[in-house]
């Protein structure tokens, strides 16, 4: 496989600088998957430190290569086998989608001697194929206290990924049920999780609904570093 860089971004500094005026409470996640090296760079030497990738492998590369200021935010489907190439470093996981990953997390965190931030990936959208909790699992997760098992784990809040659809009010209301789930747990819970505070949630298509909706986290890569071709070779 090898990737090509699309013509049409013009350049990913200037890219960057239409998230300039972001509210400081939204954080920027600059979905680096697929892009090369030099890509990061340009957007590390544009003032941008925090970056997703969805591989496993891929990421601990990029760590490997690229300065060690960079926040690495793992947001795609992770397995469980896994979890050890990253643990030493990752800064946040977005992506749990199940207690049997989150157990696994815990073990490799206290391992390696940290406490490793993470999201609960919550499914809210239509479609059959995305991951994540329902309201019910998550609900009874938090209810029956089972969190303060994972003395390796640090519960920063909530991750969701909308239908992908063009209309605007459907993503509006998934978006919109994730913050309530949310402010669930807060109200519920937020005592003995102080840093249950993020809400990921909005791409490049569809941030700007996300933040009206609540979102504190936005995962943004085509409208930043260009369309992501592949090609299989
Ligand atoms: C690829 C990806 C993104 C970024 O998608 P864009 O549409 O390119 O902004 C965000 N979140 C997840 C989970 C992804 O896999």
């Amino acid at each position: 496989m090898y990737y090509t860089i699309n013509p049409k971004v013009m350049s990913i500094k200037s890219n960057l600088e239409e998230f300039k005026s972001l509210s400081e409470k939204v954080t920027l996640v600059a979905v680096s998957k697929t892009k090369p090296k030099e890509d990061i760079l340009e957007a590390y030497h544009a003032g941008q430190r925090v970056f997703g990738e969805n591989k496993v492998q891929e990421m601990a590369d990029k760590y490997d290569h690229l300065p060690k200021d960079i926040q690495w935010h793992m947001i795609g489907h992770l397995q469980r086998n896994k979890v050890k190439y990253i643990a030493p470093f990752v800064n946040l996981i977005h992506s749990i989608d199940s207690e049997r990953l989150l157990a696994e997390v815990n073990k490799q965190a206290l391992k390696n001697d940290r406490k490793i931030p993470v999201l609960l990936q919550v499914h809210i959208a239509e479609e059959e194929t995305k991951f994540g909790w329902d309201d019910t699992e998550l609900l009874n997760f938090f209810g029956a206290n089972l969190f303060e098992n994972y003395k390796g784990i640090t519960f920063s809040g909530v991750m969701g990924m909308a239908t992908f659809t063009e209309n605007e009010a459907h993503i509006k209301r998934e978006f919109g049920h994730l913050r309530s789930i949310f402010e669930t747990i807060n109200t519920r819970y937020g005592s003995l999780l102080p840093e249950f505070n993020q809400i990921s949630m909005g791409m490049s298509g569809d941030f700007k609904i996300a933040i009206e909706e609540g979102s504190t986290m936005i995962r943004v890569g085509s409208a930043i570093f260009g369309e992501r071709n592949y090609h299989k070779s």
